[in-house]
């Protein structure tokens, strides 16, 4: 069971830890074959974790094979609704019962905070894929209103094999929210997760083994995005690709649909998500926390992240003052101590980009307010301090462009009016918020903007429950909720003629 353990219990975890360096086909243990491996760093320290088998095309075209075969025989899809969801909450049950050790695996292979892995990403991961098995059983098809001659059913039938794509920031929960519609629906599935994190994907094939989905039916191969991912996007035997990732490599997956099979796409991509905060809010104490928490959590590799501060001029030194403050109690930390907030950067690579942009933002002419500067050098690790740039104008590039780091930009406002309109100047649309007592203004507020989910008076409020994803380049589907199902299942209409 997920259980909180003291800095030294988790560090004495860590050293006995063994990891899954192998992929899962056909419900084996999988190694590539070229034999080839890649090295795995803990982002903390810099160090080599484990090496990896590296699976590319030929490997890819096994796990695609064994998936069809899987779909093809009904193995999984012939399964009563009420099977495959006793099945997917014995999985829920066996994730909740590796949580410590899934939760500490995800924090070595990534640098985020091991009491958000334990407090967040196991339980979520656990919830989504019982909340889809416990839903399959309660969704009814459609008869259409014909005339007393036909009888026309509208029936929803898994999309076949479902190849997966995830990034790094919540491996298992970027996966789970595909997997667990897609599953539930009765498809088959390959899973290849982010090069940077593909430990704790095994894992969870492993145990959904364990739990009873069928061999074949989830098949994870671990391996780079230009060679694995392209291949999974070109494939001709994949019939639907859920991607998570950049608006860039979104893009990609569109382009390998058209040249392939056409197959289904669905993106959940980036954003720099508009956080709007207006001097009548009720309490601005409260609002400049939330705005801190929001681009601080999980170092600011969200793609939620309420990167965009877009603050009323009159309150503007009041927020910044509190989120300097918020900024101070969250310097980072060893990720292994459960006191630590704010973790490492997910790789060497990545830090390097997110203090690029610390630089661009200064030769823009933005002003540094908040830290700016890598930290914990000394542990070999990639740590960036929170940052705070104000006098931002919404034209800059660090304005405009996703810097998936600890780094909040600041635009002040003259009105309600402007903030909208500098909300909306963007070619993304995931996240935003608006803080104000006025229900008019939060009403108008909420409607003009252009984005997949809203929050007022809150930030980054979440449950399996709502659908997840965005307007315009952020992405095209939806992710969580009954809608993902759209991703993962055909309509069909049967219409029968009576006599
Ligand atoms: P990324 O796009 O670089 O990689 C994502 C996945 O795509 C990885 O598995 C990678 O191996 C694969 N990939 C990379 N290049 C590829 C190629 N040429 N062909 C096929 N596959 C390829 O993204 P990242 O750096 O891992 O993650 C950060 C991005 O993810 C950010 O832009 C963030 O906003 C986005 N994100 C979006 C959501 C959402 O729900 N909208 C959630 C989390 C992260």
């Amino acid at each position: 069971m997920s259980q909180a353990l003291n800095y030294q219990q988790w560090q004495a975890l860590a050293s006995s830890l063994h990891f899954q360096t192998h992929g899962l086909i056909n419900g084996k243990p999988y190694s590539a074959k070229s034999g080839k491996t890649f090295p795995l760093v803990n982002p903390a320290t810099g160090k080599v974790l484990a090496e990896m088998t590296e699976c590319a095309e030929a490997d890819i075209d096994i796990a695609v094979s064994a998936a069809r075969d899987a779909f093809e025989d009904r193995r999984w899809a012939g399964k009563s609704p009420a099977e495959r969801k006793a099945v997917m909450l014995r999985w829920a049950e066996l994730i909740r019962q590796h949580g410590n050790e899934l939760a500490l695996t995800e924090t070595l292979n990534m640098g985020k905070p091991i009491r958000d892995s334990l407090s967040i990403d196991v339980p979520a991961t656990a919830r989504c894929i019982a909340w889809y098995g416990e839903a399959i059983d309660k969704i009814y098809d459609e008869v259409a209103p014909t005339a007393d001659n036909a009888v026309a059913t509208i029936t929803r039938e898994p999309v076949g094999v479902v190849g997966i794509v995830v990034p790094w920031n919540f491996p298992m929960i970027m996966a789970a929210w595909k997997l667990g519609p897609a599953l539930a629906a009765g498809n088959s599935v390959v899973l290849k997760p982010a090069e940077q994190s593909p430990l704790t994907a095994t894992r969870l094939a492993e145990l959904a083994l364990e739990a009873g989905i069928p061999p074949g039916v989830f098949n994870v191969v671990p391996g780079f995005g230009p060679t694995a991912g392209k291949h999974l996007g070109l494939h001709m035997d994949v019939d639907a690709l859920a991607f998570t990732g950049s608006t860039e490599v979104g893009k990609l997956f569109m382009q390998y649909a058209g040249q392939s099979n056409l197959k289904k796409v669905g993106l959940e991509c980036g954003g720099k998500s508009p956080h709007i905060i207006l001097a009548d809010c009720e309490d601005v104490t409260a609002a400049a926390t939330a705005a801190a928490w929001g681009i601080f959590f999980n170092q600011g590799e969200m793609c939620t992240a309420g990167s965009r501060l877009i603050v009323q001029e009159s309150i503007h030194d009041e927020v910044i003052a509190v989120i300097a403050e918020v900024a101070a109690s969250l310097q980072p930390g060893d990720p292994l101590d459960p006191d630590t907030g704010l973790g490492a950067m997910v790789e060497k690579q990545h830090m390097e980009r997110v203090l690029e942009y610390i630089s661009i933002g200064l030769d823009e002419g933005a002003t540094l307010a908040v830290g700016g500067g890598q930290a914990r050098e000394e542990s070999g690790g990639y740590y960036v301090e929170p940052t705070v740039f104000t006098d931002v104008t919404n034209d800059m590039r660090i304005a405009q462009e996703e810097i998936f780091g600890p780094v909040l930009v600041v635009v002040k406002v003259k009105d309600a009016e402007e903030a909208l309109r500098v909300a909306n100047d963007t070619c993304y649309g995931l996240g935003a918020a608006v803080w104000t007592a006025n229900i008019n203004t939060a009403y108008r507020i909420s409607r003009g903007i252009r984005s997949g989910m809203v929050y007022v008076n809150c930030y980054d409020a979440d449950d399996i429950t709502v659908p997840f994803g965005g307007y315009r380049q952020s992405g095209i589907g939806r992710d969580k909720s009954l809608h993902a199902f759209d991703k993962y299942t055909e309509l069909k209409t049967t219409w029968i003629k009576l006599s």
